[in-house]
């Protein structure tokens, strides 16, 4: 059976080093532009092609504090590597995979060690969230001599990066590392504080100069139909969180268990879902994915689902859930679809699918995992009316990340809805900069 190790081994050095030397060092750097904080993707490939792997790790450092997970989880496909020149006549450089091996195996960059603490009488800022806003957020407040606590609702740091994404894509030491490096430079870490209900936002407010919200989007969507509350029906966030931060595949060993059958259908088709898929494949179970649009068409990274098929995945395109069936004690014994087929783009250009009429049938599957996306979890904006929220749950804020409230600032998913680790990290970097401008410390 397949085991929870990293799957994708990444690159050794003689790998890196060919892979550099294939980098045509472009002028107007296509692929720096793409890339959501603008890593410096030549000048770091021009340092592994001299052999100096450390000093290609302080460039990154210079745009991405958490080079080793980006080089692992970026949707870099759609990304930098979407318009690398060398992909126009062959394959384009796979910068994910050098950015990796870059922060994998390059030095501390001496700031990122330095572990002077800020003055006391330096400015205060309060982080909701230990996420990758989070980090970032305090990463570059920290790098500015601010004096930065983190408050984490949950046991353990990290955000998704612990909770959501399996280890077998992205080990538990590299968000570790990240973490240390933040404690080392003196960011205080806070956890098993929920903001709302241990504490107030306005507390935070009053003991700080700002506040920067990076609670993200942990609220999962169901798709209401009937049988969600079956024996046996599970939310992603539920599935992966007792995976993931409670260990539950060691069960009896710890104390969370998980309950899977033996016919597991995923509902969904990004990289939730296929996290869902790998997690209950490695559980022994058989996975179906159940789709409503064609494979071509599924949102997850190209390279998820090509190691979600080869671990035995099954995908059932054009295939849209209706019910769930249960038998008398409340469990799982189906689920009912309806066959679909594509219809025209539709508003966002992504295609549409048209049911075709009766064309139910059940799937013999004893548990569904519901994937179908999140959004912000409503509790701390719930505690504090005077949030502006949208009508997706998001926290509004101007274009430098500042809320209605004055100095509270916020960034990640809470702001934009589920999106990326990269997109993230940038809100919460450009909400420090904005913080530190408006704090007269740049
Ligand atoms: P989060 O990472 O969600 O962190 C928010 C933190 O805030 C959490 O630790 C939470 O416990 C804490 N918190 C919430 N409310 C409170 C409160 N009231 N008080 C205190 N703390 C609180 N993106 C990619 O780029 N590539 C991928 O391959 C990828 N795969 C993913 C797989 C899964 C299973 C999931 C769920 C997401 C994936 N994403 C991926 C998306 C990416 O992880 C998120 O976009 C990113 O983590 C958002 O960062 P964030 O800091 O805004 O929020
Ligand atoms: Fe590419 Fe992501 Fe790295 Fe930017 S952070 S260079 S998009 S892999
Ligand atoms: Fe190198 Fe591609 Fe970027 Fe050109 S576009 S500098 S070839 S990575």
């Amino acid at each position: 059976m397949l085991d929870f190790n990293e799957v994708d081994k990444g690159f050794d050095i003689k790998k890196a080093t060919e892979e550099a030397a294939r980098c045509l060092n472009c002028k107007n750097a296509p692929c720096k532009g793409a890339c959501p904080v603008s890593v410096l993707i030549p000048d770091f490939i021009q340092e592994i092609k001299n052999g100096n792997v450390d000093k290609a790790k302080e460039i990154i450092e210079e745009t991405n504090s958490l080079g080793s997970v980006c080089g692992r989880v970026c949707p870099q496909e759609k990304q930098c590597q979407s318009v690398c020149v060398r992909g126009i006549k062959g394959e384009p450089i796979q910068i994910g995979q050098l950015e990796r091996f870059v922060c994998d195996n390059g030095d501390n960059h001496p700031v990122r060690s330095a572990s002077t603490p800020p003055k006391e009488g330096n400015l205060h800022v309060a982080i909701i969230g230990s996420g990758p806003a989070g980090l970032a957020c305090a990463g570059e407040l920290i790098n500015n001599g601010v004096n930065v606590t983190i408050y984490e609702a949950l046991h353990e740091l990290g955000g998704v990066l612990s909770y959501g994404i399996p280890e077998f894509r992205l080990p538990k030491k590299i968000v570790q590392k990240e973490i240390k490096n933040l404690q080392n430079k003196s960011v205080r870490f806070i956890t098993d504080v929920v903001v709302g209900k241990t504490i107030t936002l306005q507390q935070l407010k009053e003991e700080n100069d700002f506040v920067f919200i990076g609670t993200g989007a942990g609220l999962p969507l169901f798709l209401e139909i009937s049988g969600e509350m079956l024996n046996g029906v599970y939310s992603s966030n539920e599935f992966l969180t007792r995976i993931n931060l409670m260990h539950a595949g060691d069960f009896p060993n710890v104390d969370t268990p998980i309950k899977i059958g033996k016919k597991v259908a995923v509902i969904g088709g990004g990289n939730v879902a296929m996290d869902c898929a790998r997690c209950a494949i490695r559980l022994g179970s058989d996975v179906a994915l159940v789709y409503r649009r064609e494979s071509t068409d599924l949102p997850a990274r190209a390279e998820e689902v090509k190691h979600a098929v080869q671990e035995g995945m099954k995908v059932l395109e054009l295939s849209i859930p209706q019910k769930i069936i249960g038998d008398e004690n409340g469990k799982v014994i189906g689920l009912e679809v309806t066959k679909a087929v594509i219809g025209e783009l539709d508003d966002k250009g992504r295609r549409s699918f048209n049911e075709i009429p009766n064309s139910a049938h059940v799937l013999d599957v004893d548990t569904v995992i519901i994937a179908i996306g999140q959004r912000p979890n409503p509790l701390l904006s719930k505690s504090d009316n005077s949030l502006e929220i949208n009508e997706k749950g998001c926290i509004v804020t101007d274009k430098k990340g500042e809320s209605v409230i004055s100095s509270v600032y916020a960034g990640g998913d809470a702001v934009t809805g589920a999106a990326t680790v990269i997109l993230a990290m940038g809100a919460g970097r450009d909400a420090a900069r904005a913080m530190l401008e408006k704090g007269r410390i740049i």
